[in-house]
Order: C-alpha cells, then structure tokens, then sequence
C-alpha cells in the first residue's frame, strides 16, 4: 500500500516521474480533478506579496470583462514592472554585484504554451517579451544579448532600469559587503500572479529582478517554468516566490500542480513542496522560500518556509492579502 510516507520516500528518489495519480487519493479525497458537482470559483486571481493588490485588479479588469486569463496575468504583472517604487521587480528592481539590473520573467497558458526571458537588461516590461517569446517563436526561452536583441526587434524600448535610489543602495551594499553576493531574505521578492477565468481557464506569469547584488548572469527560477511558474489547465497552477536556487532544486511549482493533481488542496500541495525543501536544505539560514497555488475549482492557497509570506486575492467577492502558513517563525 502507498502510504503518505512511503510516496514521500519515494518521491525523494524519483521526482516528479514517480508520482502516481492514487498516491493520495485514501488519505485526503477533498479536491477530484474532474469532479462537475463542484462549485468553481471563477473569475480569480492572485499573486504574491502585498505588490500584488495592484497587479490584481489590473487583472480584474480584464477577468471581469469575461476576457482571457493569459491577458490578464500579463496586464497585473505589468503594473509591478512599471512601478519605479517596487525595488524587486522590472524599473527600479536592485541589480547585480556589477551594478546591472538584469531582469527574469516567464508566462503560460492553459494550453502549455511558454515563454521566457532571463537575464534581460534595459527592457522595462521582460513578462511581454517572454509572452511575444511565446506566441512569435517556436522558442521557449531567451537569455542576455539575445533577448535583448529580439525584444528592441518587436519594438520594446530600450530603458535606463538602474533608479537613484537602487544606484545608491547599491553602492552602500558594496561598502559594506566587499563585493560577494550574499542570501538575504531582505532583499528579494517576486511577482508570481495565477488567474482562473470566466471560460475556466488558467494562466500564469511570474516576473522579478532576481536576488539582490547576485553574480552577473545569474538566473533564480522566476523564469524558468516548473520551477517559478507552472500551469497545467487540468489541474491547477502554481508559482514561488524567495531563494530560487531552493526552488530550481526540487521544480517547485510543477512538484505543486503534481500535488494537486494527486489530490492535495492548493495549501498542502504548496506545504509539501516546502517542506520538500526543508527536507533538502541543510542550513535553511534567510532560505525562505513561499509557494502559491490555484486549482481549477478556484480554490486557493499559500505555504512559506519561514512566517511573513502573503499573497492578494481577488474575486468577485474578496480582494484582501491572506497570510501564507508557514513551517517555522525566524
Ligand atoms: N525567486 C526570485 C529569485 O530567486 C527572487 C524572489 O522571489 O525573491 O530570483
């Protein structure tokens, strides 16, 4: 028999292959995939942290015109992008050690069409270049140079990215940290936004300026799907947020959406890719890490390693931030 334990014994072993869609079928029968007698919550979306409300209801105004959830994701992740305020994601997001901001991005669909950039300089919006890598491609990731060059080809603006005020921090963090890149939980964040609408269908976009004073060409897993971003329209989706490295080394978000597949509600699925994590890390010092995910019935739910995680939701009924539970306070 497979019990919970023995799935996660072997689930160590083999990943995301080995996992059978009864694995947890005995232990927690809440959420069917394909169960019609259940109520959808649908239009929804949300994204994480509090950047999130804005994005939201950027993407509201699409979902609740009955429009398409891959529209809708990309327009709420746009507005954190643009914003010169938000220092974690598109203008204004800190830079490398070299003192570069170089930004990260992926989008999918409900039909699992993606679309990535990394590593991209002077480009404001990197979530529309990743979705033109998307639909004008048969690419699914661009990096450096590369996506540069293709985004001033499809008309992007070429963007000074590097504000005042991350100029001066930093030159500050260069004093005092000679120069090594550092994990530091205060200095990263992400937008991951997931949207289910009217038609039933899910998206996904998830855009960041990646950790802080990195190595120059460092790529965290905000732009690499099943890892930052994953979404499969039978099941669900899922995105992270935190130290990526954390997330590349289990495939994060595809590891949730397998979950849920196998039955878990939107928040255990998103527990047990943290605690996955924990599992793997030895030292988990700053190593926070948070997952969201959203299934198909428009259910919810959040999971961080350390407390102080949220993610915005918002539907027909609700627009709020909800606290993520977490394995451990800090
Ligand atoms: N996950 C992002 C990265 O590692 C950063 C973050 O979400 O804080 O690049």
């Amino acid at each position: 028999m497979k019990t919970r334990r023995n799935f996660l014994k072997l689930s160590a072993l083999g990943g995301v292959a080995i996992i059978s869609n009864s694995c947890f079928s005995k232990e927690n029968e809440s959420v069917k995939i394909n169960d019609t007698s259940k109520n959808v919550i649908k239009p929804i979306v949300i994204s994480t942290w509090i950047h999130g409300m804005e994005a939201n209801a950027a993407a509201w105004e699409i979902l609740a015109k009955k429009g398409n959830s891959i529209d809708a994701v990309e327009a709420g992740v746009r507005v954190t992008e643009s914003d010169p305020e938000n220092s974690s994601v598109g203008i204004g997001g800190l830079p490398d050690r070299d003192g570069k901001v170089t930004l990260d991005a992926c989008i999918m669909d409900h039909e699992n069409n993606c679309g990535a950039v990394a590593c991209l300089q002077d480009i404001e919006n990197p979530i529309s270049v990743a979705r033109k890598v998307m639909e004008d491609t048969p690419h699914v990731m661009l990096v450096g140079d590369g996506a540069k060059q293709f985004a001033l080809e499809k008309g992007f603006k070429e963007t000074n990215l590097l504000t005042n005020s991350s100029k001066t921090a930093w030159e500050k963090w260069k004093e005092e940290s000679k120069y090594q890149p550092v994990i530091n939980s205060e200095n990263h964040d992400t937008i991951g936004l997931l949207a289910l609408d009217e038609k039933g269908n899910l998206a996904g976009a998830c855009t960041t300026s990646g950790m802080a004073y990195k190595l120059h060409g460092r790529v965290g897993d905000s732009p690499i799907i099943g890892a930052g971003l994953f979404v499969d329209n039978e099941v669900g989706a899922a995105c992270a947020t935190g130290v990526g490295e954390a997330v590349i080394r289990i495939a994060g978000s595809a590891i949730v959406v397998e979950l849920m597949r196998n039955g878990l509600s939107p928040n255990d699925a998103c527990k047990e890719a943290v605690q996955r994590i924990i599992k793997k890390h030895k030292d988990l010092t700053n190593m926070q890490v948070g997952f969201i995910a959203l299934n198909k019935y428009g259910e919810t739910g959040g999971y961080s390693v350390y407390a102080g995680f949220n993610y915005a939701l918002k539907s027909s009924s609700q627009n709020e931030m909800v606290d993520a539970k977490f394995d451990r306070n800090w």
